[in-house]
């Protein structure tokens, strides 16, 4: 994203920070960063949590960056956690590390949730080649890709009861894409348009960080822009993975790191549905939860950091089977060529019908935005259509902002469709309110939602409540049209794969091998499903990272019999 050049002048003005209130361990942990990266990044080493502040100000005022924070935990008057919070307010992009010692581990492991930490560094760290420079490497890895560098900023001018305005805004937030938001009825919104050009009538005016304006982009003109890539850099690859949700990013690790050339296409964002998680449970290793941009996130630079190639707000709409070689189509026409295909396309939400609501789409009804419209609905009343964890996360998610949140389903209850942990949060806070048997026939207003009419479905009997927002997660469903006539699925659009595809016990007429199909693989050979879009699958985070890492050992033993 960033030139060879900008990175230089970047790291001559950076720091790393080290700080140990043990002064000997302090002077040893600066020693060995200095004989490794002494020469690009200015070591800076303080020997209290109070220190390091002082030092982190002093870097501030001077404009100096700081790339990485190494904070020893166990510090007297301020452990590294309490430290690194605060380093967090100076410095909110410098990527940060905890020296503990093993005994600490729980403690930095809970840092892992607190101060969102990057690495814990377990003392000693002898042979520094073997378990320090690695992890700083990363660090800073993270740091220059990151853009957490003073560049200049992306601003974006629209309305909120703009649907293209709401659908840019949250393009580049799930793109992990900086932006600030100006409203155009605001002064300096207005300054903007009227310095681009524009009257405002047709929203939003995006200007980039070199100061062109771009007036309603488009997703792929917008990425292309603001430097994320969206072309393939080869024409045959030996894996091309379709989709970026956990499948699709769990299958790209897996495939580049066991050196398969492979790119990942993905028509919005990495990440998926999981993406749009404002808090994650049940993925292990997680006790506190985490945030699905975050895991995904990390899971797409982990990708990248195997060679994996991601490409963004390309839509793949055709697959073509040329004897052992497999065509991927864009929508543009374009194509690249591979051995082999995942299919980790994952499903998308339903939309809800009733009538008036799809004219409200993106101005005031919302599929899955919950975490980019979240600030919008501060102080408001809002309605939650659905009863499954989606639904609930939300709920929890908007209930901190919101005066009130009314999650509306159809069933008597929400413990059929709804994990028990989260209906006990749910019930847990007085500011969501569960309506049972309750579902929306209609949405009223001018320019944007201003009411809802709610059926109880015991009664019969109808009511209008005023509403500017409302959240729908009413399930999903995969779209695989594009697929059609090319792989099996199942009469809900689902993709067959393995045990799935066999008729009393034989494989489909048309599968041209010996063997039957592999577990996930299609009825395509050399073209594997993951995750949501399979048939029969899980439907959940944990599941399509294991399927997209199962479907890259298939893919080896398909190319060994090639
Ligand atoms: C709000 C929410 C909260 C959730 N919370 C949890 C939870 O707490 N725990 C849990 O286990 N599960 C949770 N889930 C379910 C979980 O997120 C999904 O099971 C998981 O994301 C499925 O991953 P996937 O990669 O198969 O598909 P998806 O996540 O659906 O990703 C598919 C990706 O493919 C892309 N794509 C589709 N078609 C094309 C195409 N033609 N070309 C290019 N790209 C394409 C899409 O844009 C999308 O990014 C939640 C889901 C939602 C919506």
């Amino acid at each position: 994203m960033t030139s060879p050049q900008a990175q230089e002048e970047a790291q001559k003005r950076t720091a790393i920070l080290t700080v140990d209130d043990d002064p000997a361990v302090s002077r040893a942990v600066a020693r060995d960063l200095r004989r490794r990266f002494g020469e690009q990044y200015r070591i800076v080493r303080a020997e209290s949590g109070a220190a390091a502040l002082d030092a982190l100000r002093q870097l501030k005022l001077r404009g100096d960056l700081v790339a990485v924070i190494l904070a020893d935990y166990r510090m007297p008057q301020m452990n590294g956690v309490e430290f690194l919070e605060q380093a967090m307010d100076i410095y909110p992009g410098a990527r940060r590390a905890l020296l503990t010692a093993y005994a600490d581990t729980g403690a930095a492991i809970d840092a892992i949730n607190v101060v969102d930490l990057d690495y814990y560094l377990l003392k000693p760290w002898d042979p520094p080649e073997e378990k320090l420079y690695p992890v700083v490497d990363a660090l800073l890895d993270m740091w220059l890709s990151s853009d957490h560098r003073p560049v200049p900023e992306i601003k974006v001018v629209g309305h909120r009861w703009s649907a293209r305005s709401s659908e840019v805004r949250e393009f580049l937030a799930r793109n992990q894409v900086p932006y600030r938001w100006y409203a155009s009825d605001e002064p300096e919104g207005q300054r903007l348009l009227d310095a681009a050009g524009t009257d405002g009538s047709v929203l939003p005016l995006v200007v980039t960080a070199d100061g062109d304006s771009l007036i309603e982009p488009s997703d792929a003109e917008l990425a292309d822009r603001v430097g994320l890539a969206t072309t393939p850099s080869k024409d045959f690859y030996d894996l091309v993975v379709i989709g970026g949700g956990p499948a699709g990013l769990g299958a790209a690790v897996y495939g580049a790191s066991e050196g398969l050339r492979t790119v990942l296409v993905e028509r919005t964002a990495t990440g998926g549905q999981a993406g749009q998680s404002s808090r994650i449970e049940n993925y292990l290793g997680f006790p506190d939860g985490v945030s699905g941009s975050q895991l995904t996130e990390r899971a797409r630079r982990q990708a990248a950091k195997f060679g994996a190639e991601v490409l963004t707000a390309r839509e793949v709409t055709g697959l073509e089977v040329h004897g052992s070689g497999r065509t991927i189509r864009f929508g543009d026409g374009s194509a690249v060529d591979a051995h082999a295909v995942i299919l980790a396309t994952g499903v998308t939400y339903r939309q809800l019908t009733a009538p008036g609501v799809p004219d409200f789409s993106g101005r005031g009804v919302y599929y899955g935005s919950a975490l980019t419209e979240a600030a919008g609905c501060a102080g408001q009343d809002i309605y939650i259509v659905g009863g499954a964890n989606s639904a609930g996360q939300a709920a929890v998610y908007l209930s901190k902002g919101c005066r009130s949140v009314s999650i509306l389903v159809r069933a008597p209850s929400l413990t059929k469709s709804m994990s028990h942990y989260l209906v006990e949060q749910v019930q847990s806070i007085p500011a969501i309110k569960v309506r049972t048997c309750t579902e929306v026939v209609g949405a009223h207003g001018s320019d944007h939602l201003e009411q809802l009419t709610l059926r109880d479905s015991n009664t019969g009997e109808t009511r209008t409540v005023d509403a500017q927002y409302l959240f729908v997660f009413i399930g999903a469903a995969p779209l695989t049209d594009w697929l059609d006539g090319v792989v099996a699925r199942d009469d809900h659009g689902f993709i067959l794969t393995g045990p799935d595809l066999l008729v009393e016990g034989q494989p489909p007429r048309d599968w041209p091998l010996d063997r039957p199909p592999y577990h996930l693989e299609t009825s395509v050979p050399g073209i594997f499903a993951a995750g949501d879009v399979r048939s029969e699958s899980a439907k959940r985070v944990a599941s399509a990272v294991g399927e997209g890492a199962m479907a890259v050992m298939l893919v080896h033993r398909y190319l060994e019999m090639l």
